[in-house]
């Protein structure tokens, strides 16, 4: 619906992003600049560095799934009626015109979404606090998380690529993206979720936060659910 490339083309430049993060090969490489993380590494040629090491990437899991090699082959097709067609189309049902359809849940949805998307690229590479990493620029930013959906504890999210949260704490209310992770495996459609012990994350904040773990409230909140814990 958000025109982001085929499931397979994104989770390519996604593993590409953190495996040569903020270097030539990562696509969106925040030291290039604010504008080139947020848009402008879609508006110019890939650096040749992206397709000599693409190769590396291993995309093996997506490229058995029918579904995605499906998404894939018919992609062209599939955006125009996803982001375009079905949204100016729907509103008609309770009598809104069909221009109104096409400028509001068509064009602006697609141009908002996609800004909000790339915050996480821009923003979330620049301005925050650095609770688990001090060394990397990926940062974590409340105000962010809220508007994408779980995604702006960057900073959580390059220490511990492999937790499903994207963040230290499992709460719902800054985290969309992971209630609707957990309803899916409540179904079975999700499954081998993976995530990161209250230990191993306490011995990387000491070793290499930037010290802001604290001002976060982490740890009285960690201190109060070990408590309930313990109560129930
Ligand atoms: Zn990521
Ligand atoms: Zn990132």
């Amino acid at each position: 619906m958000i025109g982001e490339g085929s499931v397979l083309n994104w989770v390519r430049e996604h593993r590409m992003h953190h495996k040569y993060s903020e270097t030539n090969a990562d696509p969106h490489n925040a030291t290039r600049g604010f504008f080139f993380s947020h848009i402008g590494w879609l508006l110019v040629r890939k650096h040749p560095e992206i397709n000599e090491k693409g190769h590396t990437i291993d995309l093996s899991d997506l490229w058995a799934d029918p579904v995605l090699r499906f998404q894939k082959k018919y992609y062209l097709l599939l955006v125009p009626v996803a982001c375009l067609i079905i949204p100016s189309y729907v509103p008609t049902l309770w009598g809104e015109s069909l221009w109104n359809g096409y400028f509001v849940c068509a064009i602006f949805q697609f141009v908002f979404v996609l800004n909000i998307t790339w915050l996480i690229n821009s923003i979330g590479h620049k301005w925050g606090s650095k609770p688990y990493d001090k060394n990397i620029n990926p940062v974590d930013i409340k105000p962010v998380s809220l508007v994408v959906l779980g995604e702006g504890f960057h900073n959580y999210h390059h220490t511990f690529p492999w937790d499903y949260k994207t963040a230290e704490l499992g709460g719902y209310s800054l985290n969309f993206t992971k209630l609707f992770i957990d309803t899916m495996a409540k179904i079975g459609w999700a499954y081998d979720l993976k995530t990161v012990s209250t230990d191993v994350i306490k011995n990387r904040v000491q070793r290499t936060g930037d010290g802001s773990h604290k001002e976060w409230g982490y740890e009285e909140i960690h201190e109060l659910s070990q408590e309930k814990i313990i109560q129930d």
